[in-house]
């Protein structure tokens, strides 16, 4: 359903932003590859990715979206590349836990500008685009932290409701020319994002990793289960298509009723 349409997936190295590219991909997309990774980590997702549609194109781009300047240039490097962007997948970011006494401003900084201010840069960078084609899509992987918060994670927290008013005021700005804005608000994803956050939750809440798994992670979803990234990248490509016309402006949970409590 997406053949021919040229889409930007940030931060997809990895994780859930992988899982959209791979989504994206299989529906036909050239799609262009973004994250800080290592090289034979770079080439082997691009050859995976390569190898899943022969008409669809893979590339690669290390922009690091924490830098505005690199961020903008991921975009604009893209339509001088494919002649245009289609698709933008806002999706990289970080995660720092602490008490807020204790929390390092650096962490502070950078949580903010790679989890709100890069989708500020490359949505800026897009936009123009996307209206002479009367076609955008732009999804803001924020999460159930953009609705609702928890402790320990301030920066992230603030970032991440940040993004949820972002999308609503592009979705304003982009409804007559054809472009989409919507927040998709994972709870937890079984990622490396989350994995590397279980030894700082246990150390701030003096428990066991087990205990943060079952009384905190899993605790906060009533569904009991980790969303796996194919999730994502389903919900990713029905917002790229046609039953994804009409919704604009949305955060829309992923979260097995987290925010329903
Ligand atoms: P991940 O750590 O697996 O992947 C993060 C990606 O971002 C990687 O590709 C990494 O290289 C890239 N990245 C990091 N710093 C970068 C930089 N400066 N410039 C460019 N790319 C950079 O994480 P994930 O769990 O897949 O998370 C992806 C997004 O989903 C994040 O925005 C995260 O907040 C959000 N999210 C994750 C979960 C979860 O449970 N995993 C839940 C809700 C929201």
């Amino acid at each position: 359903p997406l053949a021919g349409k040229v889409a930007v997936v940030t931060g997809s190295t990895s994780g859930i932003g992988l899982g959209i590219a791979r989504a994206f991909a299989e529906s036909g997309a050239n799609v262009v590859i973004n994250g800080l990774a290592e090289q034979r980590e770079i080439d082997f997702v691009c050859e995976e990715l390569d190898g899943i549609c022969p008409a669809s194109r893979i590339a690669y781009n290390g922009a690091n979206l924490m830098k505005a300047d690199e961020a903008t240039g991921l975009v604009e490097e893209t339509i001088v590349e494919f002649g245009g962007i289609d698709v933008l997948v806002n999706n990289a970011g970080i995660q720092h836990v602490s008490p807020i006494e204790s929390f390092p401003a650096e962490k502070y900084e950078a949580i903010i500008a790679l989890n709100l201010s890069a989708s500020w840069y490359t949505s800026r960078a897009a936009f123009a685009a996307m209206k002479a084609k009367g076609y955008g899509r732009i999804i803001n992987v924020a999460s159930a932290h953009g609705l609702v918060a928890s402790p320990f994670k301030s920066a992230y927290v603030a970032a991440k409701h940040g993004i949820v008013g972002l999308t609503k005021t592009l979705a304003l700005e982009g409804a007559e020319h054809g472009i989409t804005v919507n927040a998709i608000c994972p709870g937890y994803v079984w990622t490396p994002l989350v994995e590397n956050q279980i030894d700082d939750t246990a150390m701030a809440r003096g428990i066991t990793r087990e205990q943060v798994i079952r009384d905190v992670l899993l605790a906060a979803q009533p569904n009991k289960r980790f969303a796996d990234v194919e999730e994502l990248g389903a919900l990713a490509v029905f917002l790229c298509g046609p039953g994804g016309r009409s919704i604009t402006g949305t955060a829309l949970p992923v979260d097995g009723g987290w925010t329903a409590h």
